[in-house]
């Protein structure tokens, strides 16, 4: 070593923990309790000049780094076992300008921090379904959620970032300054840099709007989904639909006889009137639901409906695909596959991404899908105890090969990948995959970000 502990101490502004420090074993935690990893430091930043300070050493002792902004990387990439922890959790401050609808985020908030600041206003970003969801992650690798079909993914709403790259420079990237980096970030993940700083342009939206949610029994998925994709389609724009294969949750708003049983919920937000809300939500119910549920909510209220469903500390594995159409083959594969699944918490989700999502040019950013319509899957393996999670992976592995001949390609959305591999993230890319390698070998050769879904700069 050429630098001690102490310099490091010295030289960032926040916590510096070591294995055998108080407050280690909670930072060091991740969302999916499957990732238990030991990093030799964890440092806990406060501000851009602590992460290159953190940089700089790291580089200078050899110690690889892992970048954690909310911690829920499905493959436990925010952590590393023997290198330096960059700690983003303290960075997490959101200043909004209501006037301009502009939104400065540290680059380790939580979008429960986003939305809480933004709705202060009336105002939002697009952004991902869950509260405790860190916005660095979810944003670098393109950012998909309710807002979408109205006003794109969370990258098509991202006007700057402040970073720090390889070499430990603090840098501002966006359309006017270091425009190749700009596009980089959007969608290429944590490759380029630490991004200390976010600036979104904000859109009005909520306070309240309108929530649904009805479930159809195992037997009834088919027909439903066969209607279904007629009619999602066709909706108004401010209408977004989610598709989910799950068992039905003991909450007090489903009968007691449904408690557990496996089928099929279509979730549907609305940010229109409560009139086009009800017009959309029968038109999805050709087939009457076993039950459901239809209210005005708090916008951040469904934002964080799942939290709680969805909280740290369960075992997970998950895979997911583009499909072009949802064909007869592909409905026959999902609802089929629900079947085989042994834990009563998996479930597997579909995105139908048109609209918003269409009206961002394909070369525009990084981002790792194309801009055609489309259905975004996710098979998601959840279980209490690890040896409960073995035979879910294997469901998800065997749903995923079940589901390629419907498939565009063997490439997903980058941010649910549990094994990223190369692969895969190349085939996600797609044209794009070349511009990011060399884009890689720019701002960092030798590779120093590469927990993540990794463009590797050696790749030919
Ligand atoms: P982390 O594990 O902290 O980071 C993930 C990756 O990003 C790591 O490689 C990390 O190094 C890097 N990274 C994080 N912050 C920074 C930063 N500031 N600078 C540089 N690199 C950084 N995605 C959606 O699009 N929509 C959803 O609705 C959605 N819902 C989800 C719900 C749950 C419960 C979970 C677990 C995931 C969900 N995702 C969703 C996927 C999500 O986008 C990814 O898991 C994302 O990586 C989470 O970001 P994070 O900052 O929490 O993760």
């Amino acid at each position: 070593m050429t630098q001690t502990v102490g310099e490091l101490r010295a030289a960032v502004s926040g916590a510096v923990f070591a294995p055998e420090d108080d407050g280690y074993d909670t930072a060091r935690r991740l969302w999916n309790a499957e990732h238990v990893r030991e990093p030799a430091l964890i440092a806990q930043v406060h501000s851009a000049e602590d992460v290159q300070a953190a940089v700089r050493y790291a580089v200078a002792e050899g110690l690889e780094i892992a970048v954690r902004g909310g911690g829920h990387s499905i493959a436990g990439l925010s952590s590393v076992d023997g290198g330096l922890m960059i700690d983003l959790s303290q960075l997490n401050q959101v200043t909004v300008d209501p006037e301009a609808r502009r939104a400065r985020v540290g680059g380790g908030a939580l979008l429960r921090d986003l939305d809480a600041a933004t709705q202060e206003h009336g105002l939002a970003v697009p952004a991902g379904l869950i509260g405790h969801t860190g916005v660095g992650g979810l944003t670098l690798g393109g950012g998909m959620g309710w807002l979408t079909r109205m006003h794109g993914l969370t990258i098509d709403n991202l006007e700057s970032v402040q970073l720090v790259t390889a070499d430990g420079s603090i840098v501002r990237a966006a359309e006017d300054e270091n425009a190749d980096l700009f596009w980089a970030v959007r969608g290429g993940g944590g490759n380029f840099g630490v991004v200390t700083e976010f600036e979104f342009r904000l859109h009005v939206a909520g306070p309240i709007v309108n929530f649904g949610l009805a479930f159809w029994g195992q037997d009834q998925g088919a027909e439903l989904l066969r209607a279904a994709r007629e009619v999602i389609p066709t909706l108004p724009r401010e209408v977004n639909v989610v598709i989910a294969a799950l068992n039905a949750p003991p909450a007090p708003f489903v009968p007691e006889e449904h408690h557990f049983k496996p089928g099929f919920a279509l979730v549907v937000v609305g940010f229109g009137s409560p009139e086009q809300h009800a017009e959309a939500v029968a038109r999805l119910q050709s087939i009457p639901p076993l039950f459901q549920i239809v209210t005005p909510m708090p916008y951040v209220a469904v934002q964080q409906l799942l939290d709680e469903a969805n909280g740290p500390g369960m075992y997970h594995y998950e895979k997911g695909a583009y499909l072009e159409t949802l064909s007869d083959g592909a409905i026959d594969v999902y609802t089929s596959q629900q079947l085989n699944k042994t834990s009563p918490m998996s479930a597997a989700m579909i995105y139908h991404l048109d609209q918003g999502y269409l009206e961002t040019a394909d070369d525009a950013t990084a981002f790792g899908g194309q801009r055609t319509e489309r259905y975004a899957m996710f098979v998601i393996a959840t279980a209490p105890v690890p040896e409960a999670l073995e035979p879910e992976r294997a469901w998800v592995r065997g749903f995923w090969d079940a589901i390629q001949p419907y498939a565009i390609n063997i490439g997903s959305y980058v941010n649910g990948m549990a094994e990223p591999d190369a692969a895969r993230i190349q085939a996600s890319y797609g044209d794009k995959y070349a511009r990011l390698v060399e884009l890689k070998r720019k701002y960092d050769p030798d590779n120093v970000f590469r927990r993540n879904q990794n463009i590797n700069p050696a790749a030919t």
